[in-house]
């Protein structure tokens, strides 16, 4: 079967040796005779899994040895919606509404204080990201997301505040060199950059825990979580181990530095040509766009038959927006290959002729 060029927002494409590597795994262990599907969360040969999965996850964002504990939990990025305020949220805290996901962290931290909506960019559909905000004094934390997975916007910086910075990291941890240890708690769903849905990562400086005031019950208690080395349940076993096979990929690559070069060249390749085509229109401002998540429309209606069947004829699939935001929108995560992006954008531009 001809290549299938795999646009998806999330669960998305992981390297083919990661597919490799896990189907092996389900079937024979490292050569233990087991499958990784049954093995003990509490044996040694998994407890090595996870050990080095916590360390790739710290050491491929330069936080290794910097008071950080990185957890592996169950609940996708939207548990940590509500595991943040829980934990950090003594009276009130500020965030910065940059797109749907930002909205639905806010709105579950409403439950535990006063959430001070910093800024937001929804007065213009999220198409960019909002800048010279003022942060007040005395926030018990600053919530922000760094990448706008549906309207297709990322930070560039780190936003300064003088309490805890916490970010969503969902749709762009490990894409890029970025200053993380400014940050306090990241947090991302696995199902990106990392490994299968259904998991989450945390890497959270140890010291900002432990004074919310607040009795927390214990699944929702990261310093719980630390204490019982991310097994304090019966641990996401595959999710995990997969999510390794994609952490040494990244690492046998050169890391952060070396994937950002290949992802810079990729966005590079789509924005160019939504910019040079004039029936294209990229739907995020330009300073503003995102390098994970390509969003843009036709100007005319009628394009979009001919680039769907165009798409589909190229094995091109994955590719329609957001429901929340319309249009199209190609997801350039880490594993996905320069020549995904160039079929792209070879219909892009062979489309021209059938006007
Ligand atoms: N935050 C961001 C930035 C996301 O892109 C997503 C999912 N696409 C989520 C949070 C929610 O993640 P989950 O489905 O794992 O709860």
């Amino acid at each position: 079967m001809s290549k299938v060029h795999n646009f998806c927002a999330g669960p998305c494409l992981l390297p083919d040796e990661v597919y490799r590597g896990a189907a092996e795994a389900v079937i024979d262990f490292n050569g233990s005779g087991l499958s990784i599907l049954s093995i003990s969360h509490r044996s040694k040969e998994f407890i090595a899994v996870l050990e080095e999965a916590q360390h790739l996850a710290l050491s491929l964002l330069g936080l290794e040895g910097k008071g950080y504990s990185a957890l592996f939990l169950q609940g996708g990025a939207s548990m940590e919606f509500l595991r943040v305020p829980y934990n950090l949220m003594k009276t009130k805290a500020g965030y910065i509404d940059t797109g749907n996901w930002s909205s639905k962290a806010i709105a579950q931290a409403q439950a535990f204080g006063e959430v001070n909506v910093l800024a937001s960019s929804k007065d213009r559909k999220y198409a960019y990201i909002p800048e010279g905000i003022v942060i007040p004094r005395g926030l018990d934390y600053v919530h922000y997301t760094s990448n706008n997975t549906i309207y297709g916007t990322q930070y560039r910086d780190v936003p300064q505040a003088d309490c805890p910075i916490v970010c969503d990291m969902s749709s762009d941890i490990y894409s890029r060199v970025y200053d993380c240890d400014k940050i306090d708690l990241i947090y991302a769903g696995a199902q990106k950059n990392i490994g299968p849905a259904g998991l989450s990562v945390v890497l959270v400086r140890d010291s900002i825990l432990g004074k919310s005031g607040r009795v927390l019950p214990q699944m929702m208690d990261y310093a719980e979580h630390i204490d019982k080395g991310s097994l304090y349940h019966t641990a996401n076993v595959f999710a995990i181990y997969t999510s390794l096979l994609n952490l040494r990929w990244l690492d046998r690559l050169g890391g952060v530095e070396a994937i950002e070069k290949i992802n810079n060249q990729k966005a590079r390749t789509l924005y160019r040509a939504i910019d040079d085509l004039d029936y294209v229109v990229g739907l995020a401002d330009v300073e503003y766009r995102s390098k994970m998540n390509v969003t843009f429309d036709f100007k005319e209606e009628q394009m979009k038959g001919i680039f769907d069947t165009m798409c589909a004829e190229a094995n091109i699939t994955n590719i329609k927006g957001h429901r929340v935001a319309g249009g199209y929108r190609a997801s350039l995560y880490n594993a996905l290959t320069q020549e995904s992006v160039d079929a792209l954008v070879g219909v892009l531009h062979e489309m021209k002729s059938k006007i």
